[in-house]
């Protein structure tokens, strides 16, 4: 049944300390501040957002007390940068590039224990849904999140790049029961898997802007990149991300319309530090930064004109269960 999820929006934020690399320092949590302007914009178009927070930004005392004024205006769900999270080893101290697929799985499973209670700690209510950071989700992480409690991942999407591969473009756009046999590393998966109740997958929203024959995907993404633009300028292909720190707003609009057409949700990806000057390489000067809560703002009005609904991530993931019954 893919028409039900038209016209459902999902706004996803990963609450993450300021991108190290562009403040120069690790550690640093000012765009926090930005949270509260980017939920009161969320608020005045009845969409309740879903933050996804990692383990430093859920310890910030102003991060707790956000989490609580919200009250069920938002869900708070949980982010992996596996580095900042304990047990910390020695060698993933301050290795900011840290991938979870990296760490080993009875220390992930530790983190990730660690990484929920941290953030219900903050939240007030233990978390039900996850990002892996760098979108690196892995058999091990599925099973230990399972495990703890977590019904909706967040991770993975046909469109995503892995380094320089596209390994998940068969993967449905819609939310969908998590098959592990989908995700990277299929070793790790372990027999304990078929007595849990298996996540819900909702994957990141990246569209062509016009219709594009999915067995030509691959096809695509293995062309030069000078030949993507050229199919880009004629407008023939073009691969739009549901991104407001990468798109226009009229892109974004794009990629609403597409993304109703098609059926499927459309998940909005934000990260905390774009929503404050100068703390993401993306959102630099404070027009940057009036300019990216502008395209936020144009999406959400756009979905409003059109009688769009909005879900959090636990919703879209039980919506996914309460369909297979
Ligand atoms: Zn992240």
């Amino acid at each position: 049944m893919l028409g039900r999820w038209a016209k459902q929006l999902v706004v996803t934020v990963s609450v993450e300390p300021d991108d190290p690399w562009v403040v120069e320092r690790s550690g640093e949590y000012r765009s926090l501040d930005g949270l509260g302007r980017f939920h009161e914009l969320c608020r005045r178009y009845a969409v309740r957002p879903t933050y996804l927070l990692t383990y430093s930004a859920a310890s910030e005392l102003r991060c707790a007390a956000f989490a609580r004024s919200c009250g069920d205006s938002a869900e708070f769900g949980a982010h992996l940068h596996p580095e900042e999270v304990p047990p910390i080893a020695e060698v993933e101290r301050g290795n900011h590039t840290l991938r979870p697929s990296a760490v080993e799985p009875g220390r992930l499973r530790e983190k990730l224990a660690n990484l929920a209670e941290r953030v219900a700690a903050a939240a007030g209510r233990r978390p039900t849904s996850y990002r892996a950071g760098f979108g690196d989700f892995t058999p091990a992480q599925a099973a230990a999140l399972a495990e703890l409690g977590f019904e909706a991942d967040s991770s993975l999407g046909p469109l995503e790049k892995m380094g320089s591969a596209y390994p998940f473009l068969r993967l449905p756009l819609e939310p969908h029961v998590l098959d592990p046999a989908d995700l990277l590393c299929k070793s790790a998966i372990g027999n304990r898997q078929s007595a849990i109740r298996p996540l819900v997958e909702v994957p990141l929203t990246s569209v062509f802007r016009r219709p594009f024959p999915r067995r030509l995907f691959g096809v695509y993404f293995r062309l030069p990149g000078i030949v993507r633009g050229a199919l880009r300028a004629a407008g023939l292909a073009e691969a739009l991300r549901f991104r407001p720190a990468a798109a226009s707003a009229d892109d974004l609009v794009a990629v609403c319309c597409r993304t109703e057409r098609m059926g499927v949700p459309a998940v909005m990806t934000v990260h905390s530090n774009e929503l404050w000057p100068g703390t993401s390489g993306s959102v630099v000067t404070e027009a940057a930064c009036a300019a990216y809560f502008e395209r936020v703002e144009r999406v959400l009005a756009h979905c409003r004109e059109r009688g769009w609904s909005c879900r959090t991530l636990t919703e879209a993931a039980r919506a996914v269960r309460e369909g297979a019954r």
